[in-house]
């Protein structure tokens, strides 16, 4: 089932293989069940200065800086840019509303998925637009022995963030890979756009309120209602990668 998605992904991007050597995860939503926090947080933040901004639409911005955010929301209903203050006030209001809940739970089936990732001698790197200070504890804590620092991108590496292709052309660069030696992960539309628009292989995993429409829409190749779920198809489908490498004995 899943050759067809991969010959469209290799005619759409001019590659005639995959040659997979690493899979990249995005962190909210992929990792961890922490989005409805993050939803929860900015409808709050932003219906208390009179903002509309609801939680599922939360959703739709998901991985946009959190200026971006704003400003869009802003632009909306006043009908101008917000202030650098406001953006700051904002941001860190929203910051304490979502750090009021109890750490986020690993999403079910991520630590089985990145074991066997691990088993079959794939690297494993995060490309998240978080720039939470505690980010690299927190993934230690709950995947031990997974991630490499070096190797990782968060907030501060990038200037534009998602939906810019820019975090995961960054992934690219610090593992020394080309677009068709990866695959991505991702929950968020603008997370989708930014692994497509990287030209790597895209796997949306679609655990949030959102239409699978809106994920397949934005380019993923390959849609999962769950982790789990991609959890169960791991074998097929990397099998079914390793079938396209240039690589394989004839
Ligand atoms: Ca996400």
């Amino acid at each position: 089932m899943f050759q067809e998605a991969i010959k469209h992904y290799l005619t759409a991007h001019h590659y005639d293989s995959i040659d997979l050597k690493s899979v990249l995860f995005d962190m909210d939503g992929v990792l961890f069940n922490s989005m409805p926090y993050h939803a929860d947080a900015w409808y709050k933040v932003m219906a208390a200065r009179g903002l509309n901004l609801s939680r599922e639409e939360a959703y739709m911005h998901e991985g946009r800086t959190g200026s971006g955010t704003i400003n869009i929301v802003c632009q909306r209903q006043w009908k101008r840019h917000a202030t650098p203050e406001e953006i700051e006030e904002i941001y860190s209001e929203k910051t304490v509303e979502f750090n009021k809940n109890p750490p986020a739970e690993r999403m079910p089936g991520a630590w089985e998925v990145l074991k066997k990732v691990k088993e079959a001698q794939l690297i494993p790197t995060v490309v998240t637009g978080s720039g939470q200070g505690s980010l690299l504890n927190k993934l230690e804590q709950n995947f031990p022995g997974m991630f490499r620092p070096e190797l990782m991108v968060t907030a501060f590496d990038v200037k534009y963030g998602k939906p810019n292709p820019e975090p995961y052309l960054m992934a690219l660069e610090k593992g020394g890979l080309k677009p068709n030696e990866a695959i991505v992960i991702e929950n968020a539309p603008l997370g989708v756009a930014a692994g497509v628009g990287a030209g790597i292989f895209t796997i949306a995993v679609n655990t949030g309120p959102l239409a699978p429409e809106v994920l397949l829409g934005e380019g993923a190749d390959i849609l999962f209602p769950s982790m789990l779920s991609l959890c169960e198809a791991w074998e097929e489908l990397v099998g079914t990668l390793h079938s396209f490498s240039s690589r394989k004995a004839d």
